[in-house]
């Protein structure tokens, strides 16, 4: 059997699996890899899309992708 890496989210406050790898690079990566479930991962992943679309982020630029980070810290309560 696979080994499972549980993580206490802190989104959704449950022992869940965690992220195969940091999704991100740097400290929030790390963050977000030892304090959010997968499928927190997968609801924030998906609501990005509209965060991008409402707020007209451009995630190469580093403003904008500080911006979108500081949504997604509150989105995962992190
Ligand atoms: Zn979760």
């Amino acid at each position: 059997m696979a080994e499972e890496r549980l993580v206490v989210c802190s989104r959704c406050g449950e022992d869940k699996p965690g992220l195969a790898a940091p999704p991100l690079s740097g400290a929030i990566g790390k963050q977000v890899f030892e304090e959010v479930c997968q499928d927190c991962w997968d609801a924030w992943f998906e609501q990005s899309v509209n965060v991008i679309n409402h707020y007209e982020l451009t995630p190469a630029l580093p403003e904008h992708r500080r911006q979108l980070y500081e949504i997604m810290k509150e989105y995962l309560n992190l």
